[in-house]
């Protein structure tokens, strides 16, 4: 990466057989975040038993939570990732200091939701124009991973790129190696599901992260739903792998509670990739705030089409980078 925090991201791949049908689900990957997080923030902090008492099996868009949400509105999790997406369409690339700049106005504007670690790497920058938060043994909690999809969509086609943007975004809040691993597994995870691949194929890169870090062992699943990365994708790929459509994994996930919001989140950006937009329930995608529908479905088809894999099917558009970006510190 250079001083500037920019990382070039290659072109030229063959052009993919159904581009319309990868765009579709770039979008469902995007809009999944959205109405995860939208569904999960009613049930975040409860416990499962919590929820069935209070409200039976919690499958509306229906707000409230701790934070008191409106119907439809979202939090910290689709926000930060609305922050990637507008700053990679404001620079016309990958500009790691734009990012940071995003994190830094979004931060200013006094946020529903923002966890300590995010808070505190955002300060960081803010303070010292730091693109990367000091390694933090005691904290590897789930804030880099939930934000992954603009990233993933980014990168589309090349997996390097993913593996290298996918950690510079996280250290801007979180270095530490097991979220590292996490936010490049999931990437790789939207990748496949938004190329088409198999379920299979999902379950050998979740079976990959596990085989490099143990603790992220999900099967038998222990019920832990917590912030901390392992539990989260622990939770994320049970529900994932032991359902078979949209609606049913993110009813199982936001009925387990815990970070809710974020497991929601995190699997409605993989499931959204991998069942596409038409599997995503209408009376959920209605109650979703308009701006943050229309906003997500937008960046998900502009990043798409700036990746690798997309960028030889339509003309490349607000693709290069301004020479004379310096980061907008201070704004
Ligand atoms: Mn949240
Ligand atoms: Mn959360």
């Amino acid at each position: 990466m250079s001083s500037s925090g920019r990382t070039d991201i290659a072109p030229d791949r063959p052009l993919p057989e159904a581009p319309g049908d990868l765009l579709d689900r770039a979008r469902a990957a995007f809009l999944g975040v959205a109405v995860g997080d939208a569904l999960g923030a009613t049930t975040e902090f409860m416990t499962p038993k919590e929820i069935r008492v209070k409200l039976g099996v919690h499958d509306q868009v229906t707000g409230g939570g701790w934070l008191r949400l409106k119907p439809g509105q979202v939090t910290d999790d689709t926000e930060m990732s609305l922050c990637i997406a507008r700053a990679v369409s404001d620079t016309g690339g990958w500009n790691l200091r734009a990012v940071a700049d995003a994190f830094a106005g979004w931060l200013r504007g006094k946020p529903t939701d923002v966890g300590a670690t995010c808070r505190h790497g955002i300060r960081n920058y803010m303070l010292k124009g730091r693109l990367e938060a000091p390694p933090n043994d005691g904290d590897a909690g789930n804030g880099a991973v939930m934000r992954m999809a603009p990233v993933a969509l980014l990168t589309l086609g090349d997996g390097e790129a993913l593996d290298r943007l996918a950690v510079e975004q996280a250290h801007l809040t979180h270095n530490h190696p097991l979220s590292d691993a996490a936010c490049r597994c999931v990437g790789r995870m939207v990748h496949r599901g938004v190329s088409g691949s198999a379920k299979d194929d999902l379950y050998e890169e979740a079976r990959g992260l596990a085989t490099l870090h143990p603790a992220f062992r999900f099967d038998p699943y222990h019920g832990e739903a917590s912030a901390y990365v392992v539990h989260t994708l622990q939770t994320v790929f049970h529900h994932f792998f032991v359902s078979s459509n949209f609606e049913e994994c993110l009813v199982r996930i936001v009925n387990q509670g815990g970070d809710a919001d974020t497991t929601g989140a995190i699997a409605g950006m993989i499931a959204g990739a991998f069942y596409g937009t038409s599997a995503i329930p209408g009376k959920w995608l209605r109650k979703l705030d308009e701006a943050v529908r229309s906003e997500t479905e937008a960046h998900a088809v502009r990043l798409a089409r700036m990746s690798p894999l997309l960028a030889n099917v339509w003309p490349r558009r607000n693709a290069e980078m301004p020479e004379d970006y310096e980061g907008r510190k201070g704004r």
